[in-house]
C-alpha cells in the first residue's frame, strides 16, 4: 500500500505540480462568445496534466463554473 494515495498521472506528477493545470472546456459557441471578450461560464473544467494529458479531475458542476468563467 502507497503511503499516500494521491493520484499521479504517467509523468508521476501529483496534481499540485505546476504542470497540472485547470483546463477549460467549452462548446464551440463559447468559444466564440469569449473569444469577442464576452464572460462566459465553460462547459466543464479539468484539471489534467499538460505534459501527457492525463486528466485528474473533471467538473461539471454549475456553480463551479460560474465561478470560474472568463472575466
Ligand atoms: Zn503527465
Amino acid at each position: 500500500m502507497p503511503e499516500n494515495n494521491q493520484k499521479t498521472c504517467r509523468c508521476g506528477y501529483t496534481r499540485d505540480h505546476p504542470w497540472v493545470v485547470p483546463k477549460h472546456k467549452y462548446s464551440l459557441l463559447g468559444w466564440v462568445i469569449v473569444g469577442i471578450g464576452i464572460s462566459y461560464a465553460p462547459k466543464e473544467i479539468t484539471v489534467e496534466c499538460d505534459k501527457c494529458g492525463e486528466v485528474f479531475e473533471r467538473i461539471d458542476d454549475k456553480e463551479t463554473l460560474l465561478k470560474n468563467k472568463y472575466k
